[in-house]
């Protein structure tokens, strides 16, 4: 995948409490083009292995846990300098910490169940594409 594209989700606290809308929005006004969209879920498994850079850090099984108990939007995004971008849009991990007209400022609720996900590198973004949309479903 090229300089222009990421991949993004929002996590099952933020699905769950009606936030789709308010944080498509702001992926929208901020210029990213949606590429590839669905609401899917992931078994504790699938988020295992999506987050498995995490492995054996103290936080992972909550992670898998907190990733698979609900649903989630899956999405490409495209823009350019779409990685850095999307992460300058999301903002940091941990909300506190996070500046304000980010996502994460106005969605995330703790630095686990912080609303959204973005991709940290081209290569990343592509892996992690792939890991939800096939080839015909990104237009
Ligand atoms: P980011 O999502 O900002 O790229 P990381 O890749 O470091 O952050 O971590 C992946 C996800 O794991 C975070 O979005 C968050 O849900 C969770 N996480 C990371 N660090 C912590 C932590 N110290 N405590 C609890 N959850 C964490
Ligand atoms: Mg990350």
């Amino acid at each position: 995948m090229s300089n222009n594209r990421t991949y993004s989700m929002v996590k099952p606290h933020a699905v769950a409490d009606g936030h789709i809308g308010g944080i498509l929005k702001m992926i929208e006004e901020a210029g990213f083009r949606i590429v590839a969209l669905k609401k899917t879920r992931l078994n504790p498994e699938q988020a295992g292995k999506f987050y498995a850079v995490h492995e054996g850090r103290p936080f992972y099984e909550h992670l898998c846990q907190m990733m698979s108990e609900g649903p989630i939007v899956a999405m490409i995004l495209e823009k350019d300098n779409a990685v850095a971008d999307f992460r300058a849009l999301i903002g940091s991990t941990d909300p506190a910490e996070a500046a304000d007209g980010t996502i994460r400022k106005a969605f995330a609720k703790s630095k686990s169940e912080n609303a959204v996900h973005g991709s940290d590198s081209d290569e990343n973004a592509a892996i992690e594409s792939s890991f939800f949309f096939s080839e015909t479903e990104r237009f």
